[in-house]
């Protein structure tokens, strides 16, 4: 497993758990003493998996290689940034091994995502006998693999999708991201889009929202945002006649976004700055993205568990045709408490509805229920195996059919 960050922490808890089916298991991130606490938490929760770790820097696919021809790993499960999907991609063709990720590819100098530079990997990947398993955390991942569910059981044709996530927790702090700041504000601040009759929308950056009523939580305010999931699934489930994806902001979170972004603090070029030598001896010139500089000061995500409270809500709202021919909608959705994350991993809901499915698609690789050579989105696989573990491994789900999607 490459980071160990928050999501990464999540995935090496439930990776100890299921000792079973992770026999070596090993952690590997830009700091090795982050991967050390890492361990040293797991054993100290009681779980006995022998676990290795080692530096990396995921942007070196010389290092990355060196890596993994040493450990000799059958799945590296990616973990740290977007910006590093393709060097560790490269590095697992180069050394024979296969490859796992929970957000597609973004490149550092452009606020952007989209999967093409991943599906270009699909010829080498399918050559050399690899897979690769693309978003395979919640949102892309579980959403992905609700709608492989329904459509496998319960529709004939899907033709909307809502897919809908409300984090309705409240972790006491002004401003704080629920992962990596940079990754976060990026996706946020960037323009809305969705598919409607065969072609993308285009929005101003949340420019569309309305209430939705969330289970055991209520109404809130739900924003649409461009989410990566909805690229895959159009191409997938070609009888979709309109994918949007909905995310909730509280009015507070969307306040301090509008100042940082009207000061300038959420840009990603560079900015020249005079800055104090840390010796004393006088200044000197340095150049500073003040995205990067933001994540500094703002609190580390994986440092929120403690005081989280409430719960996340993350489901997909669907109406089509049903394998009797009527019209039916279908609401399927985990909600799951940041306290009960907490007290199992040390961190928040988000990290861990991230980490536990990434560690299930992980162990779908491992037992042989999902390996395919080529590059794939994990709605190409089969989803009752991982919706039987989402049970199993602490995010459970619920169904409603023919209520009200409000959408
Ligand atoms: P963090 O920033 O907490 O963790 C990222 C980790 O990667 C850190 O340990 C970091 O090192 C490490 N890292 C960064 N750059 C490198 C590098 N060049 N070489 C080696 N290691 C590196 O992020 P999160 O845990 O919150 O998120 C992890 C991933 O999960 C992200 O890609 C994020 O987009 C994705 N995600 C997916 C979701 C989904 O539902 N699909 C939801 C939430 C997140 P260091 O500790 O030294 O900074």
């Amino acid at each position: 497993m490459i980071g160990a960050g928050g999501v990464a922490t999540v995935a090496a808890f439930k990776i100890a758990q299921n000792a079973d089916v992770f026999t070596d298991f090993m952690i590997a991130s830009r700091r090795k003493a982050k991967c050390d606490k890492i361990v040293d938490d797991i054993h100290k929760a009681g779980y006995k998996l022998d676990i290795k770790t080692a530096q990396v820097d995921a942007d070196d696919v010389e290092q990355l290689k060196a890596l993994f021809n040493d450990f000799k790993p059958e799945l590296v499960i990616n973990l740290a940034l977007p910006y590093q999907d393709l060097t560790i991609m490269d590095a697992c063709l180069a050394c024979g091994c296969n490859y796992l990720d929970t957000a597609n590819y973004e490149p550092k100098d452009e606020a952007h995502f989209e999967y093409s530079w991943q599906w270009a990997y699909r010829d080498r990947f399918e050559k050399a006998g690899l897979t690769a398993i693309l978003g395979c955390g919640f949102d892309p991942g579980v959403t992905s693999i609700f709608t492989a569910y329904a459509a496998k059981h319960h529709f004939k044709e899907i033709q909307y999708l809502d897919i809908v996530d409300c984090n309705a927790g409240d972790h006491h702090k002004a401003f704080a991201t629920n992962f990596n700041p940079e990754i976060n504000i990026r996706e946020i601040t960037q323009k809305g889009l969705y598919w409607e009759n065969g072609q993308w929308v285009e929005t101003e950056p949340l420019e569309i929202h309305k209430d939705l009523t969330y289970p055991e939580i209520g109404p809130r305010d739900s924003y649409l945002l461009h989410h990566e999931e909805i690229e895959s699934l159009v191409i997938n489930y070609p009888t979709i006649k309109r994918a949007r994806f909905w995310m909730t902001f509280g009015q507070q979170y969307l306040k301090h976004l509008e100042v940082i972004q009207n000061i300038g603090m959420s840009r990603i070029d560079e900015v020249e700055y005079e800055a104090p030598l840390a010796d004393g001896t006088g200044t000197a010139k340095v150049k500073i993205v003040p995205l990067q500089f933001l994540k500094a000061v703002l609190p580390n995500p994986q440092d929120l568990g403690e005081n989280y409270e409430g719960q996340t809500s993350i489901g997909c709202r669907i109406r089509g045709i049903g394998n009797d021919g009527k019209e039916h909608t279908y609401y399927v959705y985990n909600n799951c408490s940041h306290r009960a994350a907490y007290e199992e991993t040390g961190m928040q809901g988000v990290s861990y509805t991230t980490g536990v499915p990434a560690m299930i698609g992980a162990m779908m690789f491992c037992k042989g229920l999902w390996s395919k050579p080529g590059v794939h989105n994990v709605e190409e696989f089969d989803p009752d195996p991982f919706m039987e573990q989402l049970n199993k491994q602490g995010l459970p789900w619920h169904e409603i059919h023919d209520g009200d999607l409000e959408l």
